[in-house]
């Protein structure tokens, strides 16, 4: 799937520049991904005609890069729907905080009571937790075991309702001074009406400050029918997202966010107990495209690239004149980037030069450095003098042999010739080369 996208964005990145239907192509195979991560279908749909309208509006022909406009409008636009932000846990001004953790079996609900109860202690708070899961004397066992490992003392008392266990844990707190009461709660194979009743009966009991309903992520559609029940019954507050460790691609975030309004606010992302972290839409964003490293390359080359230094250089490309300090200069920034191999499939016009990618490891561009530092200026300036001998000088002094050498040289002629052919294309109304 993510092979798939990214072929999509490399196919438009190759022509340089975009057109319309270029654009709805693109949506089309984002469309297809979405769909994959298990988003909702109705999801998808107002999404894609949200994204196409505004990238029409941005006017994606003239940008420099317009692949990379797509791709950061689509990342936006998913960023936006999950909500934008980090949405954190909210604590009562009046000490203790309620926090019922609810799900179906197997969701994670015991493991994540911990795991919140791990979080809040390091955020210097006195958590404590209620096991409320009386059905599954293992679930108690489990509980108390995860409380031992955290130190945080765990409520129970045999015979005592999940209702009476609720409010055994509120009496606790209060002894203990504990500020954060954290119950967790049984779970069913599916929504029932029993398991929905004695949940609101906790709930009128010890009403809650956060109702978390914690969800597989890998169940992916199902999550969505899940959460609108629960929501239908109890006041949920937000939504945690486990198991997000595995290979799901998150698409249940952005349809629980769409469909319920709810928004995620931790993510499971392991089995012990320091596995959860705040949900960041951001990320998820790009994990549900299957683009994250494209989009860290874009992030970085608005920050660090000189685009005025490029294009002066790259305007010599194709001229005669393009020498070894060009290249030098705009090795120097595209290195900024990181992996040469990976800036080299998203710059754009290094489309062009793509032949080249499996020669450029970031070693041989060190070495390639090292050869050029090694030249005379003259010498970088015009690559034609560099004859025999210069060749075994610029070796010794680069630390490199004179097969290295020669072949930069040649590479360096072939790349130029080569660049030429498409300047001279260009004048013939074929593609242009995108750097100008
Ligand atoms: P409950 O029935 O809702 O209380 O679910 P549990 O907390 O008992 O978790 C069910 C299983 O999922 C256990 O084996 C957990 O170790 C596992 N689990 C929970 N959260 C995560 C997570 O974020 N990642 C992974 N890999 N496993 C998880
Ligand atoms: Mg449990």
């Amino acid at each position: 799937l993510t092979e798939k996208l990214q072929a999509t964005f490399k196919r438009m990145r190759s022509q340089g520049r975009l057109t319309a239907d270029d654009v709805r192509e693109g949506l089309r195979d984002v469309r297809f991904a979405l769909l994959e991560a298990d988003v909702n279908f109705k999801v998808v749909k107002e999404f894609l005609s949200q994204v196409e309208e505004e990238a029409v509006g941005q006017d994606v022909l003239d940008s420099l890069t317009p692949a990379q406009g797509v791709v950061r409008i689509v990342r936006d636009h998913l960023t936006t729907l999950m909500g934008g932000q980090v949405e954190r846990i909210k604590m009562a001004s009046n000490p203790p905080t309620v926090i019922y953790l609810v799900g179906l079996q197997g969701s994670g609900k015991t493991t994540t009571t911990a795991k919140l109860a791990k979080m809040l202690k390091q955020q210097g708070r006195q958590p404590l937790m209620v096991a409320a899961d009386i059905y599954r004397p293992a679930a108690v066992d489990q509980l108390q075991a995860l409380g031992q490992q955290i130190d945080v003392p765990v409520v129970f008392s045999p015979g005592l309702s999940p209702v009476q266990l609720a409010q055994e844990g509120w009496q606790k707190s209060r002894q203990l001074a504990k500020d954060v009461v954290l119950v967790d709660t049984a779970g069913r194979l599916h929504v029932d009406e029993t398991l929905m009743t004695e949940l609101v009966e906790m709930h009128e009991a010890l009403p809650a400050h956060e109702t978390l309903l914690v969800v597989d992520a890998m169940t992916g559609q199902d999550a969505v029918r899940v959460a609108s029940a629960f929501k239908e019954k109890l006041p949920l507050t937000g939504v945690v997202l486990t198991k997000l460790d595995g290979d799901a691609r998150g698409g249940a975030a952005l349809s629980i966010r769409q469909v319920t309004g709810l928004p995620i606010k931790l993510v499971g992302s392991g089995e012990k107990v320091d596995a959860l972290e705040p949900f960041q839409p951001d990320r998820m964003a790009s994990r549900i495209l299957g683009m994250g490293d494209v989009l860290t390359l874009i992030e970085k080359a608005e920050q660090s690239l000189d685009k005025d230094e490029i294009e002066e250089r790259a305007k010599r490309i194709g001229t005669k004149d393009f020498n070894f300090e060009d290249f030098q200069a705009m090795l120097g920034q595209v290195k900024k980037l990181g992996p040469l191999s990976k800036v080299m499939e998203m710059l754009p016009g290094m489309g062009a030069l793509n032949k080249y990618k499996d020669q450029v490891d970031d070693k041989g561009v060190d070495r390639v450095e090292a050869i050029i530092n090694s030249m005379t200026i003259q010498e970088r300036r015009k690559p034609d003098i560099i004859d025999g001998s210069r060749r075994l000088r610029i070796a010794k002094g680069s630390g490199t042999t004179v097969q290295e050498v020669n072949r930069l040289l040649k590479q360096f002629n072939d790349m130029r010739k080569l660049m030429k052919q498409m300047k001279a294309g260009k004048k013939r109304g074929m593609p242009k080369l995108p750097l100008k």
